[in-house]
């Protein structure tokens, strides 16, 4: 037996992209369903994102008090980039007069979907969208967790599912997308310890990059650059504190258990299409970048406040010109997000087979950078976000 649901926009993924796209969508009146293969569990205790943009934090505010951006995360102005045994601050108000805020992405799903289910709207978890039909009434074909049928027929479908998207092929058929491959990853690590660092220090030393960042008073969250085949069973506890130390010289680290270990490769990417006919990408369906900028996140958010205003104007008005114009606004953003966390993550990581010139290279590329008001403010007004509605 099939169920068969029929709405207005049909969302694919309840990650920060499809669950903020419902959210905007039903502040102008437009219902929508949104469904997710994962348990909201799953969804909900997944560790990714930590760093919002301050127009993210603004979007977020307009859940009202469900959201706790700004209450439970913590306001930072400036963040430390390190190298050759000095620290040098790069200071956002005083910049760009923005900032940032610390807030796990887990928290932003929790805060979205309590406002969504608190609101009596529809959203469908352990549901697996198989694949997208476009058309004057595109369906998404899917299976619920009992792999029961579940057709959703919709005036318009959004693919916010992921990097692995299945929505894509419906928007971008063979014709995938650019993409840049880097011959490094990021060895990640939670632990039960104080902040080693008030801000975030992000270090370029001879033996890779590391990011020193924090959580909460209680649980750190660190990185070091590692070979993408790292196992992540291949360090014992003190060999992971070894690793980081000596990357981050300087800093006596403030070590604790370590309750979690994941190695994140990264690639960018952007797809050849984000919109066809009735079919649109948001998010990292449509694109993915390298960690260093802190970007992904706050790229699908900046997605979804274009795409909810085309779709109102076209479900509302029958004004096309906004959903016509979203590939070319958008990928305006995109792709100075991409050179953004491209130009961060090759400035401060070190190539298995840099050269002495390439690394004294590297260290004038980060010297012109810190000691230049206008380096400054170009790494300061691109970390902070440009405005979302520029
Ligand atoms: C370790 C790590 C650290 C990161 N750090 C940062 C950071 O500091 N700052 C930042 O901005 N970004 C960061 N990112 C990137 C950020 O997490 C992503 O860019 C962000 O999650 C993208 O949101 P999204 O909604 O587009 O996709 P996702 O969050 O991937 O959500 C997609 C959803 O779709 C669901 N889905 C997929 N396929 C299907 C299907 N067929 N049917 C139904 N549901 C489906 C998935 O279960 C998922 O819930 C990090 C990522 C990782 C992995």
């Amino acid at each position: 037996m099939t169920t068969t649901v029929r709405t207005r926009v049909a969302i694919i993924g309840a990650g920060p992209a499809g669950l903020m796209l419902s959210h905007l969508l039903a502040q102008a009146g437009i219902e929508s369903v949104v469904i997710d293969q994962r348990t909201r569990d799953e969804i909900e205790s997944t560790i990714r994102a930590g760093i919002l943009e301050q127009g993210t934090v603004e979007l977020l505010d307009t859940i009202g008090p469900a959201s706790r951006a700004r209450t439970v995360g913590h306001r930072h102005d400036g963040i430390e980039l390190r190298f050759d045994g000095e620290g040098h601050r790069i200071d956002f108000a005083e910049s760009v007069g923005r900032a940032v805020w610390l807030y796990p992405q887990h928290e932003v799903l929790k805060d979205l979907i309590a406002a969504r289910l608190a609101a009596g709207q529809d959203l469908r978890f352990g549901v697996t969208a198989d694949g997208v039909e476009d058309g004057d009434h595109p369906r998404v074909h899917a299976r619920d967790a009992d792999g029961v049928p579940v057709e959703i027929e919709a005036d318009f479908v959004v693919g916010s599912d992921g990097s692995r998207s299945v929505a894509r092929a419906a928007v971008a058929g063979s014709r995938n997308g650019s993409f840049r491959e880097y011959p490094f990853a990021w060895f990640g690590i939670l632990c039960e310890a104080p902040p080693s660092s008030e801000e975030l220090i992000y270090s370029n030393s001879p033996d890779g990059f590391a990011l020193v960042s924090q959580r909460s008073a209680t649980v750190q969250r660190m990185y070091f650059q590692c070979d993408p085949d790292t196992d992540t069973a291949a360090f014992s506890e003190a060999q992971l504190w070894d690793e980081l130390q000596k990357r981050v010289p300087g800093t006596t680290l403030r070590e604790g258990p370590i309750f979690q270990r994941d190695v994140l490769r990264f690639r960018s990417f952007v797809a050849n299409e984000l919109r066809r006919g009735r079919v649109a990408l948001v998010g990292d369906a449509a694109h993915t970048v390298p960690p260093t900028g802190a970007k992904g996140m706050n790229l699908a958010i900046a997605d979804v406040r274009l795409l909810a205003a085309a779709l109102r104007a076209f479900l509302l008005e029958s004004d096309e010109r906004l959903l016509d114009a979203y590939p070319d606004t958008a990928s305006r953003r995109i792709w100075k997000a991409q050179h953004f966390s491209w130009w961060m993550t090759n400035m401060l990581h070190v190539t298995p087979d840099a050269t002495d010139f390439d690394r004294r290279r590297q260290l004038g590329e980060l010297r012109s950078v810190v000691e230049s008001e206008h380096g400054r403010a170009y790494l300061a007004e691109a970390y902070c976000g440009w405005p979302l509605d520029a």
